[in-house]
């Protein structure tokens, strides 16, 4: 069989590439032999302690694909936030947690979608429906995955379903979820090392709704102070990135992933689309967003209503 790349989104997060690597791990021992794991960017902090954690070694980077190269997509399906040439790409398989939108293929594929949390959540199903057992290593990825996506069940996108196979998998991987999963995210807040340019493309998605652009990126953290206290530097950042990217509206949303609240940094010259969707006034370019903290659940419907 011909080779099989597969990846996740851009700016990828924990889930994206650890649904890469078990998907290659799922794969293989379907008898796939030709299948291989990338990614498409740096990974985050979070993803480094994961990787290190378990043991694992960090996918190859990928920046384009040639036409007609066979692809299995996990953890997302619009094309603006895949790889360059995805267009001309045969995609055989997607395993998604997202809405579908800005994705066409032209030939049959397998596509699996699930309003759940976290695409680990689907791939369990998938080892299970297929009789595959998970190994430990592979279990602790994967429950990773769902903490991170679900930050620690705390998520308006965590479903039961979600808990229930992350409680399935704590069990093979002998973790305890609770002390594991806080030292996991808190090594996803520490920023020391990014300069402002780099912090609001760690975690940033853009989608278009009735013309306008709209980015949002998102940190996570245990002090939103913090992260703001160098604020114009920021400002100069998402600004410049407004400037060469056309974009309408940025957002950084800052989220405390202890309290479950974000602080919204806004520019752009539609924030008043911001304001029109959460109701909130911007004082000094922020916006405070109580019990917000999922990007996909409260900010970007919410926008693209309102745009
Ligand atoms: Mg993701
Ligand atoms: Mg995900
Ligand atoms: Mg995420």
């Amino acid at each position: 069989m011909e080779k099989v790349f597969i990846f996740g989104h851009k700016n990828p997060d924990t889930d994206t590439i650890t649904s890469s690597i078990v998907m290659e791990n799922l794969e293989k021992k379907l008898g796939n032999e030709n299948v291989k794991a990338y990614k498409l960017g740096k990974v985050n902090k979070e993803t480094e302690y994961v990787l290190k954690y378990f043991g694992v070694e960090e996918p190859e980077t990928l920046d384009k694909i040639e036409e007609k190269a066979n692809v299995i997509l996990v953890d997302h399906n619009t094309f603006s936030q895949s790889i360059e040439g995805i267009e001309n790409a045969n995609i055989l398989k997607v395993v998604d947690h997202h809405c579908i939108s800005g994705f066409e293929t032209k030939t049959p594929l397998f596509y699996m979608a699930e309003p759940v949390g976290c695409t680990e959540t689907i791939l369990y199903g998938l080892y299970k429906s297929n009789g595959v057992e998970i190994e430990p290593k592979i279990a602790g990825l994967m429950l990773s995955a769902i903490i991170s996506d679900t930050l620690l069940f705390k998520s308006p996108t965590c479903t039961e379903k979600d808990v229930k196979v992350a409680k399935e998998l704590a069990k093979i991987a002998g973790i305890d979820i609770e002390s594991y999963g806080l030292e996991m995210l808190k090594a996803g807040t520490d920023l020391s090392e990014f300069t402002p340019e780099e912090i609001i493309e760690i975690d940033s998605k853009m989608i278009e709704a009735n013309g306008v652009n709209i980015q949002v990126a998102q940190v996570n953290t245990a002090s939103i102070e913090d992260v703001l206290k160098d604020q114009s530097a920021l400002e100069n950042a998402i600004q410049k990135y407004i400037n060469n990217n056309n974009i309408n509206l940025f957002m950084l949303l800052i989220t405390d992933i202890i309290n479950s609240n974000s602080e919204a940094l806004v520019l752009g010259d539609k924030v008043d689309v911001a304001k029109k969707a959460f109701g909130e006034e911007i004082v000094n370019n922020r916006m405070f967003l109580k019990d917000v903290v999922s990007r996909k659940k409260q900010v970007f419907p919410v926008l693209m209503e309102n745009a």
